[in-house]
């Protein structure tokens, strides 16, 4: 069974609340917008992503390194980095509500492209084509607007006091990058991978966990010579490529849209972003790629008059260049949770489920006793869960209501196998003593496995 993709995203969002995935953050006084809250379910799958994310990327790879930086950081860094002059967006005001908007959003919203736009291109494009805010008023100037949270540190009322919430991870590694190389003398080329926390302070958040203003990032710096940086852009592209596959996206909801030349950020020198085709909204994006040349190590060298050289093995000294795959963890999240939605009929019912593939689902079992009054199926059921328990950690409970209903709930959250003590598994039929029926969620087949075999099996 299809489903419109129009009200596909809000079923989404509703199954996410309904489930125990996410939760408006501060729900209780009304919420606070741009804020969501990890439920159960949705810190089970987004702890998932970041641990198959670092397998993958950092455990996985001879040359990369972890690292885990001090969110609040000396805010020579920001000034170092270019934040603090240009970490800007262009707003503009609803002049009789005061509401605020993102300009180039409100442009795009009328089919204009404002990417590289100045200010005063966006006032002229305003005026001439009669853009009014989405209430129909008239729209204020656009001015620039700072992103950078800024917050204070310590009883000190002067400007030594001053410290920003991190609005990227990448500051973090790049400030640690000499600590790395002095203490793990890696080989050229070789990355640094870290995730962690970072903050927005978004114009006009939107759209569930896309835009956000406190969200999570997972990062790598990847230092090469700057004579191959082209050859490692081409590798660390199919790498992106791979991820997303691990993710489980089809390769058909994802498009690599090439950052124009005028568009890129200052530091760089190419971008690609890996867009998702997220239901309702279109192609829009879920990861950044961006070479970033010497830019920031070159930056921090000279505000903090240390050396970022890195010593070659025949004494040849360089400032490496980098390239930084940029990926946010809610943004995944949300395009997992698209990409493996579904619905079907099953004996005349709708049925929701998730499609999770089985090393991201919350739980990868859930085990239940065919009848809860039955205190021998009970007993049984406890000993299968808790082998499985110790064996994967998230195996379900549940011997609620009838099975269909177990298997419905299943289904909705994604887990991919339901495990059923039955009497044949007492041995009301001797050749079934000892087995166990695992019902299996995308095509609801059922067979029998024995006890012994079941961590095998599921593995
Ligand atoms: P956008 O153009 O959508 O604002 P960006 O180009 O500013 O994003 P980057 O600075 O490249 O984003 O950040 C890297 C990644 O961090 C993005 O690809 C996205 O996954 C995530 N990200 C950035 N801003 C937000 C946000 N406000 N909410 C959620 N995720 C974000």
């Amino acid at each position: 069974m299809t489903t419109s993709t129009d009200n596909k995203m809000e079923k989404i969002v509703a199954l996410c609340k309904r489930r125990g995935f996410v939760f408006q953050g501060t729900d209780i006084y009304g919420g606070l917008r741009g804020a969501w809250d990890l439920g159960p379910l949705g810190v089970a799958l987004n702890n998932r992503i970041k641990s198959e994310w670092w397998k993958m990327f950092v455990e996985g790879r001879e040359d990369m390194y972890g690292l885990d930086a001090a969110i609040l950081m000396n805010a020579k860094v920001w000034e170092a980095s270019g934040h603090v002059a240009g970490f800007v967006d262009p707003l503009v005001e609803d002049t009789e509500t005061s509401e605020r908007f993102r300009a180039d959003h409100l442009l795009k919203d009328n089919g204009i492209d404002a990417e590289g736009m100045s200010l005063e291109m966006i006032d002229a494009t305003i005026l001439e084509r009669g853009i009014k805010s989405p209430k129909g008023n008239p729209l204020s100037k656009a001015r620039t607007f700072n992103m950078m949270f800024e917050t204070r540190i310590g009883a000190t009322a002067g400007p030594e006091g001053q410290v920003y919430l991190r609005p990227e991870t990448a500051q973090g590694i790049f400030v640690n990058f000499k600590n790395v190389v002095d203490s793990m003398s890696p080989k050229l080329p070789f990355g640094i991978g870290q995730i962690g926390k970072a903050f927005r302070n978004e114009i006009a958040p939107r759209e569930f966990l896309f835009r956000v203003r406190e969200f999570e990032q997972m990062e790598i710096e990847y230092f090469v010579r700057e004579s191959e940086w082209q050859e490692q852009f081409e590798a660390w592209r199919l790498a992106i490529w791979q991820w997303f596959d691990h993710l489980g996206l089809s390769r058909e909801n994802i498009q690599e849209f090439e950052v124009p030349e005028n568009d890129l950020a200052h530091y760089s020198k190419r971008t690609i972003d890996f867009e998702y085709n997220y239901p309702g909204k279109g192609f829009d994006e879920l990861a950044g790629f961006a070479y970033r040349t010497d830019f920031d190590l070159q930056a921090h060298a000279k505000a903090s008059g240390q050396s970022m050289e890195y010593v070659e093995g025949d004494g040849t000294k360089l400032v490496p260049h980098v390239l930084e795959p940029s990926f946010g963890v809610g943004r995944a999240l949300t395009a997992v949770l698209c990409e493996s939605y579904r619905e079907d009929e099953v004996n005349g019912e709708v049925r929701t489920y998730l499609a999770l593939p089985t090393h991201l689902a919350p739980y990868r079992a859930c085990v239940s006793p065919l009848l809860k009054n039955k205190p021998e199926l009970v007993e049984k059921a406890r000993g299968v869960f808790m082998l499985l328990k110790k064996e994967f950690g998230n195996i379900a409970w549940d011997d609620n209501g009838n099975v269909g209903k177990r298997y419905r709930r299943q289904d909705e959250i994604g887990t991919p196998y339901c495990i059923v003590i039955d009497f044949d598994t007492l041995g009301e039929n001797p050749d079934l003593l000892d087995t166990v029926t695992i019902r299996h969620r995308d095509t609801g087949e059922q067979e029998r496995v024995a006890i012994s075999e079941l961590v095998s099996r599921l593995k």
